[in-house]
């Protein structure tokens, strides 16, 4: 099998690449760098299963030879993103996804979305399934990346109803391990972060809007699971353990051994005050459910950015 990865440099889409080619796939990894790291598969470059190529997905892109699937995970993602690159994130979501698609039209191949629990927007609903439609504001802070995963995900239905593209939609809820940015915003890095340094906390607003944090493997194997599945409709990926910020802080200091107090700042405009999936359709469809817990996940991922910092002389 021969999978593109758009995006594949990323977070996710490296751990993607890691697990393909560790079950014996051919994978080209596609990706502009925007917020993609080549540092992250620096490690398969000398594989001859891989093949690195430089490119923005919202310019077409034709590609001799094969292809088995497309996984389209190209996008910014974190909420530091929606401020500063609100109009590549749209592009990448829109056409972008356009590109995607139509290579995967041309080539036969299956196509994989890779969508986001921001589609429910701030919910009024908790646990979120996926029949809820989500409660999005078309134009506050957090729209261009709401909006264009919501039209990503439309578009690739659009293509699924008159093609007959054998398409998957995964809603990826929030989700950490090692090879996340160190300085992408996102509550995780973040923390773990200013606990090495000994800084404080930063906890946004009162700390006690909710979350429910996924560990990256356990991500990989449900996104696999869907990929091979028969399911054309979308599927929550995320670990429905849920915790308030506050108590991350917390558990994040102890994890470090670190004597960080907590410093209490505005809470962003727009921010989902809870999150939570629904995985009962993964669990009954795909036998997939979380295995890594919160304490084992952050471990890894606290020795990982401990190792990188050592490694960056930091
Ligand atoms: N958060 C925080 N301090 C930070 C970064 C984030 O308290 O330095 C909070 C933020 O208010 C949100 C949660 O952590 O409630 C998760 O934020 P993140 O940016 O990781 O992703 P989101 O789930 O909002 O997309």
């Amino acid at each position: 099998m021969k999978a593109l990865v758009t995006g594949g440099a990323g977070f996710i889409g490296s751990h993607l690449c890691d697990f393909l080619l560790s079950h014996d796939w051919e994978v080209i990894c596609l990706d502009n760098l925007l917020t993609g790291d080549a540092a992250n598969v620096e490690h398969l470059v000398s594989k001859a299963s891989f093949q690195f190529i430089k490119h923005d997905i919202t310019e077409p892109l034709s590609l001799e030879g094969d292809i088995d699937y497309v996984f389209h995970l190209a996008s910014p993602a974190s909420p530091l993103d929606f401020q500063k690159l609100p109009i590549e994130i749209l592009k990448v979501g829109s056409l972008g996804t356009l590109n995607a698609l139509e290579i995967a039209r041309k080539k036969g191949a299956k196509f994989l979305l890779a969508s986001t629990s921001e589609v429910y927007g701030d919910p009024q609903q908790s646990p979120q399934s996926e029949e809820y439609w989500g409660n999005v504001n078309p134009v506050g802070p957090r729209s261009a990346y709401d909006e264009a995963k919501r039209f990503a995900e439309a578009l690739t239905m659009a293509y699924h109803r008159r093609f007959g593209l054998d398409i998957k939609i995964v809603r990826i809820f929030n989700t950490y391990g090692p090879r996340m940015r160190k300085d992408d915003g996102r509550v995780v890095p973040t923390f773990i972060v200013q606990a090495l340094q000994g800084e404080p906390l930063t906890v946004f607003g009162d700390g006690l809007q909710t979350r429910s944090f996924c560990y990256i493997s356990d991500l990989i194997e449900g996104i696999y699971k869907l990929a091979l599945s028969e399911i054309n409709s979308p599927i929550n990926l995320g670990n429905p353990e849920e915790i308030t910020i506050r108590e991350l802080a917390q558990r994040i200091t102890k994890l470090v051994g670190s004597d960080s107090s907590l410093t209490y700042k505005p809470l962003p405009e727009g921010e989902p005050k809870m999150r939570r999936p629904d995985i009962t359709k993964a669990r009954s469809l795909l036998g997939w459910q979380p295995k890594v817990t919160l304490e084992e996940g952050l471990k890894k991922t606290i020795a990982w950015f401990r190792a990188a910092s050592q490694a960056g002389g930091s």
